[in-house]
C-alpha cells in the first residue's frame, strides 16, 4: 500500500497513552509542535511529487521507559532530569505517524509479546511465524526485552529492528566475536547487527544513522520580533539539575559572567534554592518546554558548563536567536577517560560539551572557548554583547528534514537482503592525482557508475546511496575515515565500502604492495607504506569509518552530503 502523509496527529496521541508523567511530557511536545509537522508533511509532500512510498508496518517499543527495565527517567521528568530521550521519542513517533505509516507503539513486555504474537511469560516459546512488521524501533533496554522474550527467532528477524542510541555503535563494539577478542566488549555492544541500524541523536560517526530530534522553526516575523526584543546582558545557563552547576573553578567563570550579564537558570528544586546555584542568580525552577522558549527568545547568551553532553538544548537556544558558549575540551572527553561515556560501546572523542553545535554550526552562533583561561572567557562574553546574530536552525532538524530522512531511510535502506560483494569491472582506470608519496589525502573522483560497473555477468543491485555520490580518499598515516572525508568536504559513507574494499582499488591508487592480505580487523582497508603491506576487510559488519590506527593509511568510502542534511547524499532522494 501507498503511504499517505497526516497532518491530524489525534491518533496518534491517543495511541501514546496515559498515566505516566513522561507519557504526558511527550503528549505535550506533540501537540505543541502538531501545526510545524503539518507545514512540513504538505512541504514534503510537494517536493516529492507523487512518488511512490510503501506504506510500512512499525513497531516502535520504548524500552528504557518500560517497568520491566526499571523505568528510571519518568519519575525524574518533572525534576530536572534527562528529557533529550524523551524529545526524541515524541519526534520519531511523529515523524513516523505523519509519514503515514501502520504504527503500533508498546511501552510494556506485556504490549510487545501482543503485537508480536508470542505467549506471554518468560523466555518462554520464540515467536514461530513470520514477522507481523516491517520495522520495530527500539532500544538497547528494547533489544534485550526482545531477546528475552522471543528466542531464538530474534537472530533471524534482527535485519527489520532499528536501535535508537543516543550516542551511537561503532562496528568494533558491535561485533561479539571482535569485541571480545580486542577489548571493545561493553555491557551495551555485541549485536552483530549493521551498525547503520543504530540511529543516533547527532550525525556522530556516519557508521550509524542519523536519526535527529526537531526543534521549533519561527517564521520571518517572530525572528524580526525575536531581534528587536533581545536583552543584550541577559544569560541563561544550561543546566537544569543542580548538580551540573557544581562543576570545578566554576565560581570564578560564573562571576565573570555576572560582571556583564544578568544571570538566569532553570535548575528544579523542591522547596528552596539549591546550594550549588549563586544568589546572583534568577532561578525559575524547571520550566515547561514552551515557557523555556519564552526564555530564549529574550536571552542574548546561552552558556554551558560542560555537562549534559550533547543535548537538544542548545539547538533550541541557537534557533531563538541565542549564542552559545560551552566550554572545549583539552584532551576531549571519551569512554577512555571520562565516567559518563566508560562502558558506552564507542571510542569517539568529544571535543567540547556539544560537538555537533561546534563543528556544523561554529560561530557566530556558537562560541568554544577554554574556561580556565579567564581572559579568553572574559573577551568572549564581551564579544557575544556586541555581536547580532539571526536565530537559526539546520534543515536537518526542522520537521521537514526530519521528514525527508527518515523517509529516505524508510525507502532505502534494507538490511535483510544480503549485499553480495562488489566485483570492480574496470577500477584500474581510475587515475589518483598522486602516489602514496603525496602527504595529504588522494582525492580520487570516480568517473561515473559505469566505469565503477559490475562485472557484466552479475545483476547490479540498486546501491543506496548511489554509487554516483561515492569519492574514494586515502587517510593520512593515523586517521579515521570519519576525519579524511571531512576534510576534503565530504562524508564517510559505510555503505560504499564494499566497492573499495578490493585489490582494483589499491592498484587504482597506485599503492605498492608487497603483499595483499584479507584479515578480519576494523581498520581494513588499509595499507602501510612502510612495511609495503596491504589489507582487505574480510568481515563486512566490521567496515568502519571510526577505525584508525597509527601505522596504517586507510581506503576511505566518501561520499557528497546536501547543505543541511548530512545523512543525504545529493542523488539520495
Ligand atoms: N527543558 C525544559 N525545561 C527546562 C529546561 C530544559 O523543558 O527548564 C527541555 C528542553 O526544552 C530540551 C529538553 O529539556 O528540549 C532536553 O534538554 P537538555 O539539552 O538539557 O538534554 P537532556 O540532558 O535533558 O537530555
Amino acid at each position: 500500500r501507498q503511504a499517505a502523509f497526516r497532518t491530524d496527529l489525534s491518533v496518534l496521541l491517543d495511541q501514546v497513552g496515559t498515566g505516566k508523567e513522561s507519557l504526558s511530557f511527550m503528549k505535550r511536545r506533540i501537540r505543541r509542535l502538531a501545526q510545524q509537522w503539518a507545514t512540513a508533511a504538505n512541504r514534503l509532500d510537494a517536493k516529492l511529487q507523487q512518488r511512490w512510498r510503501d506504506q510500512k508496518k512499525i513497531l516502535v517499543h520504548v524500552g528504557f521507559l518500560t517497568e520491566e527495565s526499571g523505568d528510571v527517567f519518568s519519575p525524574k521528568v518533572l525534576k530536572g532530569g534527562p528529557l533529550g530521550e524523551m524529545v526524541q521519542w515524541a519526534d520519531i513517533l511523529t515523524a513516523l505517524h505523519v509519514l503515514g505509516h501502520n504504527l503500533k507503539i508498546s511501552m510494556s513486555v506485556k504490549e510487545l509479546q501482543g503485537f508480536l504474537g508470542v505467549p506471554p511469560g518468560r523466555g518462554s516459546c520464540p515467536l514461530t511465524g513470520p514477522l507481523p512488521f516491517d520495522l520495530i524501533y527500539t532500544d538497547y533496554h528494547g533489544l534485550q526485552q526482545m531477546k528475552q522474550h522471543m528466542g531464538l527467532s530474534l537472530k533471524k528477524h534482527k535485519c527489520h529492528i532499528r536501535v535508537i542510541d543516543t550516542f551511537g555503535t561503532e562496528p568494533a563494539y558491535n561485533h561479539e566475536e571482535y569485541a571480545t577478542l580486542h577489548g571493545y566488549r561493553t555491557n551495551w555492544g555485541y549485536w552483530n547487527l549493521n551498525a547503520r541500524q543504530y540511529m543516533t541523536m547527532f550525525p556522530h560517526t556516519p557508521d550509524n544513522s542519523f536519526m535527529g530530534f526537531v526543534s521549533e522553526e519561527l517564521n520571518e516575523t517572530e525572528k524580526r520580533n525575536i531581534q528587536q526584543n533581545k536583552v543584550n546582558n541577559m544569560a541563561v545557563v544550561y543546566g537544569k539539575e543542580a548538580s551540573m552547576w557544581k562543576q570545578q573553578g566554576k565560581e570564578g567563570f560564573l562571576q565573570i559572567l555576572h560582571k556583564y550579564m544578568e544571570v538566569h537558570g532553570t535548575v528544579y528544586y523542591e522547596t528552596q534554592r539549591p546550594p550549588e546555584v549563586p544568589a546572583f542568580v534568577k532561578n525559575h525552577g524547571l520550566l515547561p518546554q514552551h515557557e523555556l522558549q519564552q526564555l530564549l527568545r529574550k536571552a542574548k547568551l546561552f552558556i554551558g558548563f560542560g555537562f549534559p553532553y550533547e543535548g537538544p538544548a542548545p539547538l533550541e537556544a541557537i534557533a531563538n536567536g541565542c549564542i552559545f558558549l560551552q566550554p572545549k575540551f583539552h584532551p576531549p572527553h571519551s569512554s577512555l577517560n571520562h565516567e559518563f561515556f566508560r562502558g558506552k560501546p564507542t571510542s569517539r572523542e568529544v571535543s567540547s560539551q556539544h560537538p555537533y553545535a561546534e563543528q556544523y554550526i561554529g560561530r557566530p552562533h556558537v562560541m568554544t572557548v577554554d574556561y580556565n583561561n579567564s581572559l579568553e572567557f572574559d573577551s568572549a562574553i564581551r564579544e557575544i554583547m556586541r555581536t547580532k546574530v539571526e536565530p537559526y536552525l539546520p534543515y536537518e532538524y526542522t520537521c521537514e528534514g526530519m521528514l525527508e530522512r527518515v523517509h529516505a531511510y524508510i525507502q532505502h535502506q534494507d538490511f535483510c537482503v544480503p549485499e553480495p560483494p562488489f566485483l570492480p569491472a574496470n577500477l584500474s582506470r581510475l587515475s589518483p592525482t598522486g602516489g602514496n608519496r603525496v602527504p595529504g589525502p588522494l582525492f580520487v573522483p570516480l568517473p561515473n557508475s559505469t566505469a565503477l560497473g559490475w562485472a557484466s555477468n552479475v545483476t547490479a543491485p540498486p546501491a543506496w546511496p548511489p554509487l554516483s555520490s561515492l569519492r574514494l580518499i586515502v587517510s593520512q598515516e593515523g586517521q579515521s575515515c570519519v576525519d579524511a572525508c571531512q576534510f576534503a568536504g565530504f562524508i564517510c559513507e559505510p555503505a560504499h565500502f564494499r566497492f573499495i574494499n578490493n585489490k582494483e582499488a589499491l592498484h587504482g591508487l597506485d599503492v605498492q604492495c608487497e603483499v595483499v592480505d584479507s584479515e578480519i580487523n576494523h581498520i581494513l582497508p588499509a595499507f602501510s607504506v612502510v612495511r609495503r603491506e596491504c589489507g582487505l576487510q574480510r568481515e563486512p559488519l566490521l567496515f568502519s569509518c571510526a577505525g584508525h590506527s597509527p601505522k596504517y593509511r586507510r581506503l576511505c568510502p566518501c561520499r557528497d552530503f546536501r547543505h543541511g542534511q548530512v545523512a543525504l547524499c545529493r542523488d539520495c532522494l
